[in-house]
């Protein structure tokens, strides 16, 4: 049995914890993003104790720069068991090079080891009993949409941006799809909007959407909307929802 928390899902200069989830089991979790504000959060809740793997889907600040202070933390509770850190390309030396901007030569007292590994556009890994599978989207910068699968069960994260026909076949027939929506309309071409999102859970590529990561001026537009749709039938709640932080999906 494994349980999926959300940790976050703000956007990157909102109040809100930036977009983060949590895949807890008995005795080993997957980070997937680690955004700035998200350290704080695990640290609270002594969660970050089973990370073992964290999945970066891009190198924004708001996905990624939590890992630093995280990595030193660690060192501080003298952590002895590996930790992974996987993402897109590029991934080992941007987090090397944070590492070291942060906190200058800091690596050399680690007692653990750190396993980089890079996932190309269209790739595949395993972590354990669970599948990893990636697809490219359309962000200012390379983004990894992830579809986990285990025990049968399966879900899949955006990160940012606007699917790609791989993406959006990539997650053909999961329970849950977390899709980054910053705008109400269709406006940025790096993110997806509320509009796209509608006409996804629609089509029924996924049995159940939840929106994260919409941008702080744009949450009670798209709340509206969205109550609006459920009350006039134009969607069901279950096919598409609003996420909240510290929502929890058992699997
Ligand atoms: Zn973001
Ligand atoms: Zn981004």
């Amino acid at each position: 049995m494994k349980n999926l928390l959300i940790v976050g899902n703000g956007e990157a200069f909102s109040e809100e914890c930036n977009t983060s989830f949590l895949l807890q089991s008995a005795d080993s979790s997957i980070l997937i993003d680690c955004g700035y504000q998200v350290p704080p959060r695990l640290w609270a809740g002594d969660l970050h104790q089973n990370i073992d793997l964290v999945l970066l889907t891009h190198h924004h600040a708001d996905h990624s720069f939590g890992v630093v202070p995280l990595l030193v933390r660690y060192l501080e509770e003298k952590r002895t068991r590996p930790l992974k850190i996987w993402g897109p390309a590029g991934t080992e030396t941007f987090i090397k090079s944070l590492l070291e901007h942060g906190y200058p030569g800091v690596s050399k007292y680690f007692k653990y080891t750190i396993e980089f590994a890079e996932f190309g556009a269209l790739d595949s890994k395993k972590y354990g009993d669970v599948s990893i599978r990636c697809a490219p989207t359309v962000h200012s910068i390379p983004n990894l949409l992830y579809r986990l699968d285990f025990d049968g069960r399966s879900f899949s994260i955006s990160g940012d941006g606007k699917l790609t026909p791989e993406a959006v076949e990539l997650i053909q027939g999961v329970e849950l799809h977390l899709q980054e929506v910053y705008e109400l309309n269709n406006n940025i071409p790096s993110h997806y909007s509320f509009s796209e999102v509608l006409q996804l859970a629609q089509s029924d590529v996924a049995a159940s959407v939840g929106v994260t990561h919409m941008c702080r001026n744009e949450i009670s537009v798209i709340t509206e909307t969205y109550d609006k749709l459920v009350r006039e039938n134009e969607i069901e709640k279950d096919k598409l929802f609003i996420t909240r932080s510290g929502q929890t999906f058992e699997f």
